[in-house]
Order: C-alpha cells, then structure tokens, then sequence
C-alpha cells in the first residue's frame, strides 16, 4: 500500500504530468499508460518506493521490474551496452522492446528492482505521456504492468482501477493503449549472442530459445481472467463466453477483419469483458501466429494454464 486510500484519476496532459512527477519524487506509485500496456511506476532509485510496487502487486520478490529510461543515454548509466545492444536500442527506442543486459556495478537502482540478478531490463517507451513524465524527472522509473500480480494486464485506466484503486497514488488517464501487449524482451548476452525471453509488439528477427524461467513473466500461468479458459475454439458451448476473431463471430471479436494488430490492441479488454460476464468459462478463436499474433498465443496460453 502506498499510504493513501484513495486514487486520483487525472488525466495524462500538462498538469496531470507535473502532478504525477511530484508524486513520484515522494516515492509515490503512478499508473501510467505507455504504448503497450499501464504500467504501474515508483521511483527505481528508491528502495522504499520499489517495495511499494511489490506490495501493491503482490507480486513475489524473485520477479524482477522493467526500467523505464529516456533514451540511450540515460539506459548506459545502469547497464554496459555491447555494440549489438546499442544496436538494437537505436534501431527500436523509443518503442515496445526491452532489453536484458549486464547491470553495471554502479547502477543507482535499488536492489529489488533486479532481483539479485546481475542483469538489468531496459526500455524507452515511446507514449507521449511515458516520455513526458520520463523528461519531468530526473530518476528511471521502475514499471511493471498496473494488476495485481498474476491478473490480466490492464490496456485502459479502469482496467488499472479494477485491479489496484485504493492501492496506488494516482492514475494518469491516458485513453485506451495501442500496442495492447506487453513489450518485446531481448537478453543480449555479453559474448554478443541475443535471445528472446517473450514474444510481444515487435519481431526482432531472434526466437526463443526456452526451458529455463528467466523472465518469470514467462512462468505458465499468468494474465490469468479468474476462469477456465478454452482455446482454438470454433463455437461456444452453452456455458462460455466466446471472443471471436476473423470469421468465428463471437460475444465479443478481438478483430471482425482478422487483424492481428487490431486482435492484440483489443485481448486485454476482450478479456476483462469475459472475466465480468456471467458465463463460468472463457473460449477464444484460434489467432493466426504471424506477426504480434506470436505474442497474443503466448499471452493466451498462458491465460489458460
Ligand atoms: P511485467 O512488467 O509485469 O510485464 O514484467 C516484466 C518482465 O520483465 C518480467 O517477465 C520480468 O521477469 C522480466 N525481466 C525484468 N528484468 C529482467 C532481467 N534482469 N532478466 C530477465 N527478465 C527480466
Ligand atoms: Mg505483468
């Protein structure tokens, strides 16, 4: 909990950035939308405000957070960047993709933020209202997705509000987001080799390798709607709530012109629209595996573990 019990809704312009910018620089917590999902941000330099993130999450400790920086720049001072990570910063950034790398020794990020990894997750976010509060400040913001840990992501502010009023600060209203999944990760190890950890808005031309839990945002079961989840489906049986795609018309359509982009700007709230029906179970559309639609079968499957 973050001291308070009531959360400011303000919305994402001029004055709700300076407000959100002080509150932050208290060691506040800050939902604000960026082009993937809300994410829910603390000051990354603080110990006391990274703890903050965890307990209104209940997210466990070994799970480590994004950081969100400004650009290049700022990112060198907290991790050592190889030629191919510099690489992929300035090919990406400001975009939907973070990257894993070896934290420098004198990173001035509080330890919870990695969780005893000897690596660091960088990424610019590229939503106005992210890089404005980014430039407002003059500390990297640890952000994790605005839900209570293990729940569906929220793409929207109600979506964070349903899962964390009460818990947090304040939310910056940003309208609904873009990209609609999480970002891309990508470990650059230091002998130069790249791997993806989680599919999401953005092919970077490298696939996972697997097996071990590295990003435990990759552990099996997460984005979890509350409810058994059937995938590959065509039709409903009589007690599902089916979301749709392409020709298989449901309660609901991730994308009526099957559309893997539209599909993943729309999953999240497709499944918050299925969590608060009254159907006891969930059926989704077979999503096609091109494009962000990786990502959207990986956020499903692990919705249905
Ligand atoms: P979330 O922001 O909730 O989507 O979670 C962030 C994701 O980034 C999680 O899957 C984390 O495990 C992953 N992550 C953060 N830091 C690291 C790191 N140093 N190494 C590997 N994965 C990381
Ligand atoms: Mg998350």
């Amino acid at each position: 909990m973050s001291g308070k019990n009531v959360t400011a809704v303000v919305a994402a312009g001029p004055e709700g950035i300076a407000q959100a910018a002080r509150c932050l620089e208290t060691g506040g917590l800050v939902a604000v939308p960026t082009e993937t999902v809300y994410g829910l941000a603390a000051r990354a330099d603080r110990p006391e405000a990274v703890a903050k993130i965890y307990a209104a999450k209940g997210r466990p400790d070994f799970n480590p957070l994004i950081v969100h920086v400004a650009g290049l720049e700022q990112a060198a001072r907290y991790a050592e960047f190889s030629d191919a990570a510099r690489a992929l910063a300035e090919a990406h950034w400001p975009g939907p993709l973070t990257l894993v790398l070896p934290r420098r020794a004198d990173a001035a990020l509080a330890a919870a933020v990695t969780a005893g990894l000897p690596t660091v997750a960088l990424r610019a976010p590229a939503h106005p209202a992210m890089r404005a509060l980014l430039a407002a400040v003059e500390f990297p913001l640890a952000a994790p997705s605005a839900n209570r840990s293990g729940f569906i992501s929220p793409t929207c502010a109600a979506h964070v509000l349903a899962s964390l009023d009460g818990r947090i600060d304040m939310v910056l209203d940003g309208g609904p987001t873009t990209a609609g999944v999480e970002s891309t990760i990508v470990a650059v190890r230091a002998d130069g080799s790249v791997e993806e950890l989680r599919p999401g808005p953005l092919a970077v031309g490298v696939q996972a390798i697997g097996g071990s839990i590295e990003a435990p945002g990759q552990l099996a079961s997460h984005y979890a709607p509350g409810k058994p989840l059937r995938l590959n489906a065509r039709a409903a049986e009589a007690d599902e709530f089916l979301i749709g795609f392409g020709s298989v018309r449901g309660d609901c359509t991730l994308s009526a012109r099957g559309d893997v982009n539209e599909a993943a700007a729309r999953l999240y709230a497709a499944l918050h629209e299925a969590a608060r029906a009254p159907q006891p179970r969930i059926a989704v559309a077979p999503v096609p595996d091109h494009g962000v639609g990786r990502a959207i079968n990986d956020r499903l499957r692990r919705a249905a573990a």
